[in-house]
């Protein structure tokens, strides 16, 4: 079995593209990365972590759009970090509405179980970066360092950060002060 490796979930709507209030990013088109993001993974990933998106898609539920729209979406994602020299090739998305009890949906972790069996996931080195109290519910469930972006939160995260860039380099900080 492959060695665990430390992991960075990063959320998407919020965290690395502009979040649509009310509705959901449907085509590249209403896709807009926020500013440093594509750096700011490849930093990760120079720093030896794996970085793995956790999304939840629940406009696919709703008819909203497909999850072949979802895919390129990720793929206009993925070749931005790639531009910046950093990789993000992994997209667990759960597509169920709210009231369907999947295991996927965050606050639930399955997505983050999810990319454990791809590969496993050493979830004690790993971190969580998200705007919604639902993306840190989940990453405390799994017990990873969990950072709240975009405001405060009432879900108890370990860090607050202004955003992805902010977060990435508490992370790289404390990776520092590790090794
Ligand atoms: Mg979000
Ligand atoms: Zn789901």
């Amino acid at each position: 079995m492959p060695t665990p490796r430390k992991t960075v979930f990063l959320d998407r709507d919020g965290v690395l593209n502009r979040r649509i209030l009310g509705d959901y990013v449907t085509s590249p088109a209403e896709f807009q990365l926020l500013d440093g993001v594509c750096r700011a993974v490849a930093a990760l990933n120079r720093a030896g972590y794996r970085t793995v998106v956790v999304t939840n898609q629940r406009g696919i539920a709703i008819g909203r759009m497909t999850r072949a729209d979802v895919d390129r979406v990720h793929e206009v994602l993925s070749t931005g970090v790639s531009a910046a020299g950093g990789c993000l090739d992994e997209f667990y998305v759960c597509p169920h509405d709210r009231d369907e009890g999947c295991a996927c949906r965050k606050p639930r972790a399955g997505l983050l179980d999810q990319a454990d069996v791809s590969a496993p996931v050493d979830f004690a080195a790993s971190f969580l970066i998200g705007d919604s109290d639902s993306d840190i519910l989940a990453g405390k469930a799994r017990g990873v360092t969990t950072i709240k972006v975009a405001g405060p939160s009432q879900a108890d995260p370990d860090h607050l950060a202004e955003d992805l860039p902010a977060a990435v380099d508490i992370i790289l900080a404390r990776n520092t002060a590790d090794s």
